[in-house]
């Protein structure tokens, strides 16, 4: 396996349920490196156990970042060599890591990929959907500038693909439903998990089955681009 490389920050994704879903070169990593950045250690502490993996971790999250992200410049600087993780999938995506890329970056920091498991692809290549062409728009603004984003995304003709609760589900299908019309959707729930479950249905019958029913866990929501011809 490869050696570590010093003054480096490697960016590795762990797995987004299934533990198993993690590669040897992760694992080799993440026991080599001086310190690792975990956005809830606890969680991570669980992965670190499962694999056997001693490395003292600290936490890195959107709560601490102005405060942590000098710190562990400064760390790299100094030669050591730190691997971030989020609690699943790949730091980055829908969680912390640019701002500690791009401070490392201009401390000319290397900055090496780990890659692994991110919700966004196994929902996208399952879901039935076109593939060839896809946005990601990870979750959608709460508040200020939710309407004006579900108003551009409208006459978006890739496939979309969304973060979003369990909490926010509903509000959110149904407001794709006012903005962009009746389309096939495919939302994929607790993917890896023990009750992985895809929906394959439209706006309308999605709307209608979560005003009837609370539905639990991880959600990826992809929807069918715009089409004029559907029009
Ligand atoms: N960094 C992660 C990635 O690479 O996918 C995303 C982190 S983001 C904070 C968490 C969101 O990712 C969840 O709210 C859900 O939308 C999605 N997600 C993460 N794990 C999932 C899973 N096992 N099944 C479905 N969606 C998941």
């Amino acid at each position: 396996m490869e050696e570590i490389q010093p003054r480096a920050l490697y960016i590795v994704s762990t797995p987004i349920g299934h533990l198993a879903d993690i590669s040897y070169r992760a694992v080799h990593i993440l026991q080599q490196v001086d310190l690792i950045a975990a956005e809830d250690t606890r969680v991570t502490r669980k992965l670190l156990t499962h694999y056997k993996i001693a490395t003292p971790c600290t936490a890195y999250h959107s709560y601490n970042l102005k405060k942590a992200t000098p710190q562990l410049v400064k760390r790299l600087k100094d030669g050591e060599t730190i691997a971030l993780v989020s609690d699943a999938g790949t730091p980055g995506i829908s969680d912390p890591a640019y701002s500690l890329v791009t401070a490392a970056l201009e401390e000319n920091i290397t900055i090496i990929p780990v890659p692994g498991a991110s919700a966004l692809l196994p929902a996208l290549v399952a879901s039935g959907l076109p593939v060839n062409r896809f946005v990601f728009e990870g979750f959608l603004p709460q508040k200020k500038g939710r309407q004006k984003r579900l108003a551009m995304l409208a006459t978006e003709e890739r496939t979309l693909v969304f973060y979003e609760s369990p909490h926010r589900i509903q509000k959110t299908t149904a407001e794709l439903l006012k903005y962009f019309g009746n389309r096939r959707c495919v939302m994929a729930r607790e993917l890896t998990k023990k009750f992985e479950t895809f929906y394959r249905t439209d706006l309308t019958a999605l709307n209608d089955l979560l005003k009837a029913e609370k539905i639990k866990g991880e959600i990826v929501l992809i929807v069918e681009g715009f089409s004029a011809k559907r029009k």
